[in-house]
């Protein structure tokens, strides 16, 4: 018997939180397909009034989708705040990004007429989207995907679906029809039917290269589907000649452990030269002792949650003990903290004497090392995987960074900055299997609609050239 029910447990208790029926891809597509013509023919003005009113929604709702995210996701009530403060924040960002990368213009004003540029919707969008920023991540895709003038089939991760609810029903307060944005709770089998469903015009798609491939290449034959693709990294830090040796622990701990180490633009592999590693290592390691790992309503609070279920965290433990049984050091174990729940402190293990290094993104907290002698093998070293998404580099001089900037391949790449916490104000996205050139962000914009280039006069008005015989 096929599962009819999705069951959304708290990482935090291990209980259960909401339940609910999966929903129909045909009707919730067909209704879509209805009620798009009717938002697309709304002013651009009307659409974008409405997102406001969404984000006041959101704001009014801050608490209640706060606690929800933080209950669901296991994540520290600090950080489930400002995802919230995010949400909010997209609405202005995504107007103004509207303005910038698609709003009309007037290209030439000649003689053969005036030439415009002007954007139209895609038509019915499949929004696809993971557990970790459950109110985030989807909002990135759906306020500009409907500010450009298309209707939304948003299936939420299984694994946080009612966040999902919580932030669809905050459109629809704020009078967008329900038929515009709506949820369709499913799994992976619901994710494929509605991304190949032949009333969907495209898929905006964040979640793990596995799954974005699969999608990929399921729509291989139909170019006529804009597919975007925010995907996973396997992001480097390198540590390089700088006197501050604190606080390039303390931006190489936020980089690896912020939200368990579940961002897509956490650092899994931390490079560090070979005179500094003593001294680094020592003190990543100190700080890692000190995180506090607990529960999102926890006093005081914590670092960092749980990871977000026993099938995670066994699949973490299980990468770490493969690393150490091949060659890699523990610096700091894999510890399993509060029995059965996933909680997993933070880990470190040495990666050098790895004879073949996994290019794999370790969703959790762990954190490899390399130990290089000289720059160009930091560089080569950081640029050993099939990922591309973010990089960093902390300490080194501005020829350095240069150098750094120029060969490092990713779409994020920062200098003495963590490699996460992008502003909303620039396109995010990464190259190779981290994403198809398609970026997020503030360039969500491009991928929502596409260009109309039209020749226009008011009265036709033409002349034949050469090439005519003589008329009567
Ligand atoms: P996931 O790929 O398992 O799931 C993402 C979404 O796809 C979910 O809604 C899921 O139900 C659906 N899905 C799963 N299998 C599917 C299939 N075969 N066909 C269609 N849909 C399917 O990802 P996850 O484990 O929820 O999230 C973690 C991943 O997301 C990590 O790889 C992380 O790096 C990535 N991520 C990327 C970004 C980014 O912006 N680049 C941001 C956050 C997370």
């Amino acid at each position: 018997m096929s599962q009819s029910e999705i069951i959304s447990i708290e990482p935090a208790t291990g209980e259960e939180f909401w339940r609910g029926r999966i929903g129909d891809v045909d009707d919730v597509v067909s209704r879509a397909r209805r009620a798009w013509p009717a938002w697309a023919a709304q002013p651009l003005a009307t659409r974008m009034e409405l997102v406001r009113r969404f984000a006041n929604e959101v704001r009014k709702e801050s608490d209640n989708l706060a606690e929800t995210i933080a209950r669901e996701t296991g994540k520290p009530m600090w950080e489930a705040r400002t995802e919230v403060e995010t949400v909010v924040a997209k609405a202005e960002v995504s107007i103004r990004a509207f303005a910038e990368r698609t709003a009309q213009r007037k290209l030439d004003n000649a003689i053969q007429g005036t030439m415009a540029l002007r954007h139209k919707p895609h038509g019915v969008m499949a929004v696809l989207t993971p557990f970790n920023f459950p109110a985030h991540l989807p909002n990135a895709h759906i306020v500009p995907a409907l500010i450009a003038g298309n209707a939304i089939v948003f299936k939420p991760s299984e694994k946080a679906p009612a966040t999902g609810l919580l932030l669809v029903q905050c459109f629809h307060k704020a009078g967008i029809s329900a038929a515009v944005v709506q949820v369709l709770i499913g799994g992976p089998a619901e994710g494929m039917a509605l991304a190949t469903h032949d009333g969907i015009d495209g898929v905006l798609f964040t979640g793990s290269a596995h799954t974005g491939i699969a999608i990929n290449r399921k729509l291989a034959a139909r170019p006529d589907k804009i597919v975007a693709l925010e995907m996973g990294g396997n992001n480097p830090i390198i540590v390089w000649d700088t006197p501050k040796i604190a606080d390039a622990a303390v931006l190489v701990i936020q980089s690896a452990f912020t939200t368990a180490g579940q961002r897509c633009t956490a650092a899994r592999r931390l490079i560090v030269k070979d005179s500094m590693y003593d001294a680094i290592v020592t003190e990543v390691k100190a700080l890692a002792d000190r995180i506090i790992v607990g529960a999102p309503f926890d006093e005081p609070s914590p670092f960092m949650g749980p990871v977000i279920d026993g099938a995670a965290a066994d699949g973490l433990t299980e990468s770490f003990l493969y690393m150490l049984s091949n060659g890699g050091k523990a610096i700091k174990h894999l510890a399993r903290t509060q029995g059965e729940l996933p909680f997993l402190s933070p880990a470190i293990i040495d990666i050098t004497g790895m004879a073949e290094r996994p290019d794999v993104e370790l969703f959790g907290p762990i954190l490899q090392v390399v130990r290089v002698d000289d720059f160009d093998a930091a560089i080569a070293e950081a640029n050993n995987t099939r990922f591309g998404l973010a990089a960093a580099l902390v300490g080194g001089n501005p020829q350095e960074y240069n150098r750094f900037w120029a060969n490092i391949r990713a779409g994020i790449v920062n200098w003495n900055r963590p490699t996460i916490g992008v502003s909303p104000g620039a396109p995010f996205g990464g190259i190779g299997l981290s994403g198809n050139h398609r970026p997020t962000g503030f360039y969500a914009a491009d991928y929502c609609a596409y260009p109309v280039t039209s020749a226009e006069m008011e009265q036709p008005r033409a002349n034949i050239g050469a090439g005519f015989r003589e008329g009567n």
